[in-house]
């Protein structure tokens, strides 16, 4: 680690995000503050300014080895207080729209655990490190400006409702404080423009339950995954295994089909899905929670990269640039990788503390951050479009194409190894969607559907709409949407 050149940077909240923005900015300043309007217990808990720990969350592969590399024993760690590792290839019995994937021993270790747990695990690595502070029960209520820049921000005991505040002096400032951030009213307070919006929302609603797992050596699973499928479908169901032997278990539901917080609307939900696996599962478990639930699930970006004017010295990340629909567990790892962007953009400024004072160096890194988002958007957003009742993304001809592609690949996962671990590994943000088109993927792709037969006329209408690069596609599509197999309702073991 260099020699912090900076003297004093302040993070606004202090969950996931705003913790690896603290760890990477320790190497740059003397003093990172992170505020955080919780009081924070040292203990794995669901606090009030992170509901959405009380959802099952997934920790993607990608998102998993940069928490490795910044927080090395961290993992070590989790698993010490129950995480679990599971293959997710293996060991998590997922129903696609398409059936059942196939599974196979995969090099995709994924870390099991609840949100509350690695959090906590998260923060104590974090205090650990030099300079970092923790100044829990405090929120940020304005920035502080001078001549352009961001010199510090205005916090208040979370309690205190009344006007007096605290100023804390930074050199730079970074907002993690999530979904409901205020920096559009903080800038605009200064002056300055608020960023635009563009949301896509599929209406998706989420509740979830802990169950203490009972003990079953027939199960030969560890997880469930049970997709929806649009537009007949819109339900799913995903369980967890997490410390202490138990399960968490979320439903979730698109265009407004909210699952019910009751206990026998709860369990009736879980019986409607696709497979009777999961609520199979749940009526033989004894719940150990409350059911939680929550709507707030729209992707939601806010463009400070086309922000016309802006402070220097302030940049917002993860939730509160830019928020998935969490159904497709990008969240942490996307915040993740914004921290890396983050460290990377420091250490590019050099020991001078000149750069990150102007603007453009704010504005770069925003510009970049919406750059890297770009693809977890897209894969989200793509994906919901698929609901009718979606809005904010048109389902044009170019993405009615892609998901068309996307399903042949589907169908493949359901007994190739080779594809579904393509199709993971994007999913895990490992490697970028483009290699679902890899030939290799395009010709088996074009072989299942050369070995049938023939074209509805309803079919060829299709294709007349299309440019010609789309109408192989779209006969390869006519040729297997007859051959679609059907749901099972029971998760196949793949040969490996
Ligand atoms: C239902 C649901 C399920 C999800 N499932 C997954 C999943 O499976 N996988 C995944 O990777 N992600 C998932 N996510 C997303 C994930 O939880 C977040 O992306 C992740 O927590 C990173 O968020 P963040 O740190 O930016 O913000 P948050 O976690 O929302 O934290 C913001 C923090 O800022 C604090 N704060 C807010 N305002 C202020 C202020 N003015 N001053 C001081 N502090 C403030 C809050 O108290 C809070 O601690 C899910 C989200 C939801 C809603």
């Amino acid at each position: 680690m260099s020699t912090p050149s900076g003297q004093c940077a302040v993070v606004v909240g202090g969950s996931v995000a705003g913790l690896l923005a603290a760890r990477v900015l320790a190497e740059h300043f003397r003093q990172v503050i992170v505020i955080e309007r919780d009081a924070l217990r040292d203990a794995p808990l669901v606090r009030t300014g992170t509901p959405q720990a009380s959802h099952a969350h997934v920790l993607l592969q990608r998102g998993r080895r940069i928490l490795s590399e910044l927080l090395p024993g961290l993992e070590e760690d989790l698993l010490a207080a129950g995480a679990l590792l599971l293959d997710f290839a293996k060991d998590v019995a997922w129903l696609t729209p398409a059936g059942w994937g196939v599974r196979y021993d995969s090099e995709l270790p994924t870390l099991s655990c609840s949100r509350a747990l690695l959090e906590w695990a998260v923060r104590r690595h974090v205090v650990r490190l030099t300079g970092i502070h923790i100044q829990s029960g405090f929120r940020v209520v304005r920035l502080v400006e001078r001549q352009g820049a961001v010199v510090g921000v205005t916090i208040r005991a979370a309690r205190c409702s009344g006007d007096v505040g605290q100023t804390l002096d930074a050199e730079l400032v970074v907002d993690a404080s999530g979904r409901g951030s205020a920096a559009p009213q903080w800038l605009q307070a200064l002056g300055y423009p608020r960023p635009s919006e563009t949301t896509v929302n599929a209406f998706h609603g989420y509740a979830s339950r802990i169950f203490r797992a009972p003990s079953d050596p027939a199960r030969d699973w560890m997880g469930l995954y049970l997709q929806p499928k649009p537009p007949s479908m819109r339900r799913l169901g995903i369980l967890m295994p997490i410390e202490m032997g138990q399960w968490h278990v979320s439903l979730g539901g698109a265009e407004r089909d909210y699952p019910p917080t009751d206990d026998e609307g709860f369990l009736e939900f879980a019986r409607s899905l696709r497979s009777p696996i999961l609520y199979d599962a749940i009526t033989a478990a004894e719940p150990v929670s409350p059911i939680y639930a929550t709507r707030a699930t729209a992707n939601r970006v806010r463009h400070f990269e086309r922000l016309s004017r802006g402070p220097a010295a302030f940049l917002v990340v993860a939730d509160a640039a830019c928020a998935f629909n969490p159904v497709y567990g990008q969240g942490m790892t996307t915040a993740a990788i914004g921290a890396l962007l983050l460290r990377e953009h420091l250490r590019a400024s050099g020991s001078t503390t000149v750069s990150r004072a102007e603007r453009a160096w704010s504005a770069r890194f925003q510009t970049r951050l919406a750059a890297i988002n770009r693809v977890p958007w897209m894969l989200a957003t793509g994906e919901d479009c698929r609901f009718k009742g979606s809005e904010g993304r048109r389902l044009d001809l170019e993405l009615r194409v892609m998901h068309r592609y996307l399903d042949r690949v589907v169908a493949l996962t359901t007994h190739d190894p080779a594809v579904r671990d393509v199709l993971l590994r994007t999913f895990n943000l490992l490697i970028p969607p483009s290699r679902l088109f890899h030939p290799s993927i395009l010709a088996k792709v074009a072989r299942q559907a050369i070995t049938l037969r023939s074209i509805s006329l309803t079919d060829r209408q299709d294709t007349q709409n299309m440019h010609t690069g789309d109408v192989s596609l779209a006969i390869m599509d006519t040729f297997t949407r007859r051959r679609a197999p059907t749901d099972g309702s029971s998760p196949a073991s793949g040969t490996g």
